[in-house]
């Protein structure tokens, strides 16, 4: 353990430190071991110090949004980790601007646009993630996806600079952005449209009814697992490949919806990386298409992986 890492986060920060915290506590499938040094900081100076002092000291940093697209090994992960579970959750409306630092709620940033009679967000009523988790993956649902309406992003990047990206210096695709692995993505600011509410409301309320009638909410999942591969769906050929609530250890692919696999009780990070493995198999197999991971995988080391 990085003692002296440890020691001047708590001494120079208002950060919560933590050591060995488990990752299953902060991660949507309640699946993940232990995170080396955790810290939960207060606010972006902290922040910013956390990010400048690890790299100084040549360790390495992830970030954690809410863990709703993560699948972490039960080994954890080394150096440190960042939740911004307590910070960065201002959101500011003027006129159709919307700002959002990247540790608030997408559920709180589309009701307060919805409150304010701005389009363009509500699609993504219903998505678990922090704002900053949704732009690294290009979050999205029902044909909107949150790059849509984005202006610019602000972040410290792998030099612990503080640097603005306007919209077109990123490339958004389908559940992907070009953003650098160690940026951090502090804010951003979107342009709305103005729009009848009766509309808004009317987006905002199908986009969670259809979540609710087509998905297991009630179970523990990382939403859908697999990318939709071209003119594909992949809950459809996980189906069609024979593997709908198939099942390893604690670990099933969901009875209601193939590209949702749960983890039912005790899932081990094994148990869940087993199944994905057979399912990409199979369907390789029966279909001759590769399916490609939307779940972003940390910890693991390359052999685990290898193949996926
Ligand atoms: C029930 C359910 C339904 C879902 N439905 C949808 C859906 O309809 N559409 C959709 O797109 N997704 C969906 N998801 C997946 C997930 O909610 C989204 O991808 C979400 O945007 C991830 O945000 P997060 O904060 O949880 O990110 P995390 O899972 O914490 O992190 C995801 C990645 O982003 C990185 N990251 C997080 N925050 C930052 C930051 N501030 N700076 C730099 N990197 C960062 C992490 O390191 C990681 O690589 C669903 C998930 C669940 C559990």
């Amino acid at each position: 353990m990085n003692n002296s890492l440890f020691e001047t986060i708590e001494k120079n920060t208002l950060a919560e430190v933590a050591i060995n915290e488990p990752l299953s506590k902060h991660t949507t499938y309640g699946i993940g071991g232990p995170a080396e040094i955790m810290v939960f900081p207060e606010n972006k100076t902290d922040l910013i110090q956390i990010i400048r002092t690890a790299r100084k000291m040549n360790q390495p940093v992830s970030i954690l949004g809410s863990g709703s697209n993560i699948l972490i090994s039960d080994n954890g992960i080394k150096g440190v980790v960042i939740s911004l579970k307590n910070t960065l959750k201002l959101i500011e409306i003027e006129n159709q601007k919307l700002y959002a630092e990247c540790g608030s709620m997408l559920g709180r940033i589309v009701k307060q646009a919805v409150k304010h009679n701005l389009i363009g967000l509500e699609n993504l009523n219903g998505v678990p993630g922090t704002l900053g988790g949704a732009l690294v993956m290009n979050a999205g649902a029902w044909g909107g996806e949150i790059s849509e309406n984005l202006v610019q992003v602000e972040l410290i990047d792998e030099d612990g600079k503080l640097r603005y990206l306007q919209k077109n210096e990123i490339n958004f695709s389908y559940r992907q952005s070009s953003f650098n692995k160690k940026d951090i993505l502090l804010s951003a600011e979107f342009l709305l449209k103005k729009a009848d509410k009766e509309i808004i409301n009317k987006n905002f309320v199908e986009a969670q009814t259809g979540r609710k009638s087509t998905q297991p909410l009630n179970k523990r999942s990382a939403g859908s697992l697999f990318k939709n591969p071209k003119g594909h769906s992949a809950g459809k050929l996980i189906d069609e490949a024979g593997l709908k609530g198939f099942s390893i250890g604690q670990a099933k692919i969901s009875d209601k919806h193939a590209n949702f696999f749960i983890n039912e009780g005790n899932a081990s990070s094994k148990d869940m990386l087993q199944l994905i493995k057979k399912a990409h198999q199979t369907v390789k197999e029966k279909f001759n298409i590769n399916l490609e991971l939307e779940v972003k995988l940390m910890g693991f080391n390359k052999s685990e992986v290898e193949g996926l």
